[in-house]
């Protein structure tokens, strides 16, 4: 029923043009494919779904049998606090609870570090092929984003962080917060402790730097430490990290920010009460808890890694040097062919075109049957 045209005031008014200013320009995400569609089109099981860094080999047991129980108390909100799994991390951790932020996913929080510190006047820094919500968390704060160039090609870390860079970006005028994801979605490289404390080091308290650990779990280079050893040397340090990649938990979005206790104070203020829903905090309890399932599926995280390296590398590929449960492979003026082909062959990886590198895939280290799906069809895609 169409509504009486005397009535009432038809005229939209410009939405875009009413948001605050950081909305106006910005983008809503852009999923990359459409998967609900392409899992129907190949049938149920038979699409190798490598685009998104997903854990292929499933949850724990205890974690989706801990989640089925919680579904039972559902008509109760979830415990606003969420007690239980901060004590849970920080029993693990060596922190104190009170230094522990819970967000749904770790999306949320790095959203929020920027509602929180950044604006027109307090910019944000970060590296050239970063993980891309940085950029967004700027914009939507409407702070200005000051990016540090990556290590030039033919570095053994070529499209990775350059601490040096970074560092100078960070020490620009008004920069208050610096993110950087260690290792680095999408390229997969990493930086060293001694670098991350000298770039540290560097920098005023003022400044407040987020290192994303997503991947930290599967990174076993022998120069690598996690951020969380440094926490007590420098208060300005924050270190987030998550249960969507290692612990398999993606769909259930839980993720956590580890820092000092007066800075958790101070985001505790814009987080939504009851942003980690029940059958999230249970699953993610019981998985951390599960610390050999962890292990097997970083182990087989690993062991694939390296042969779909190899693999990729006797089929002529440039394979970025990877810590984490996906790689960068440069496919040249053949990339966007290529994801193509793939697709139409039931294999989805990720364009890089919108990271700035439209010649490259990022392909995510699936189980041993996905990762011999995905040579095979490359063999089938053409040269
Ligand atoms: C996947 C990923 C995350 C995790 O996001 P969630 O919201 O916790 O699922 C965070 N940072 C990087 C760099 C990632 O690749």
């Amino acid at each position: 029923m169409t509504s009486d045209p005397g009535i009432g005031n038809s005229a939209a008014p410009c939405f875009a043009a009413l948001a605050q200013p950081g909305l106006r320009a910005l983008k809503a995400y852009d999923p990359g494919h459409d998967l609900v569609a392409l899992r129907a089109r190949h049938g149920a099981g038979r699409l190798v779904e490598l685009g998104a860094n997903e854990n292929p080999y499933g949850p724990s047991p205890l974690a989706v049998a801990a989640a089925r129980d919680a579904l039972g108390t559902a008509h109760r909100y979830p415990d606003p606090l969420g007690g239980g799994l901060k004590q849970a991390l920080a029993a693990r951790l060596g922190v104190a609870p009170a230094q522990l932020l819970l967000g749904n996913g770790s999306h949320e929080l790095l959203m929020q570090f920027a509602q929180a510190f950044a604006g027109p006047a307090a910019g944000v820094a970060m590296s050239q092929y970063g993980f891309a919500v940085y950029a967004l968390a700027a914009q939507a704060a409407g702070a200005p984003l000051r990016i540090a160039p990556a290590l030039p090609a033919g570095h053994a870390m070529a499209r990775g962080h350059d601490p040096e860079a970074l560092l100078a970006a960070a020490r620009g005028e008004d920069v208050r917060l610096l993110y950087l994801a260690n290792p680095n979605n999408p390229t997969g490289t990493w930086i060293d402790a001694d670098a991350l404390a000298r770039l540290l080091d560097g920098l005023p308290p003022e400044v407040l730097v987020v290192v994303d650990e997503a991947y930290a779990e599967f990174v076993d280079a022998p120069g690598y430490a996690s951020a969380l050893a440094l926490l007590p040397r420098y208060r300005n340090l924050v270190v987030t990290r998550t249960f969507s990649k290692a612990h398999a938990l993606a769909g259930l979005r839980v993720g956590y920010a580890v820092g000092d206790a007066a800075l958790v104070a101070v985001m505790e203020r814009l987080r939504e009460s009851f942003n980690v829903n029940c059958v999230a905090l249970a699953a993610a309890t019981a998985a951390l808890g599960d610390q050999a399932h962890l292990r097997e599926g970083v182990a087989a995280n690993a062991r694939e890694r390296a042969r779909l390296t190899e693999g990729l590398r006797e089929r002529g590929r440039f394979v970025h040097p990877s810590q984490t449960n996906f790689l960068l492979v440069e496919f040249g003026s053949a990339t966007a062919a290529t994801e193509a082909a793939l697709l139409r062959q039931g294999v989805v990886v990720r364009p890089m075109a919108g990271y700035g590198l439209p010649d490259c895939l990022r392909i995510s280290v699936g189980t041993a049957a996905e990762n011999v799906r995905l040579l095979q069809a490359l063999d089938g895609a053409g040269p």
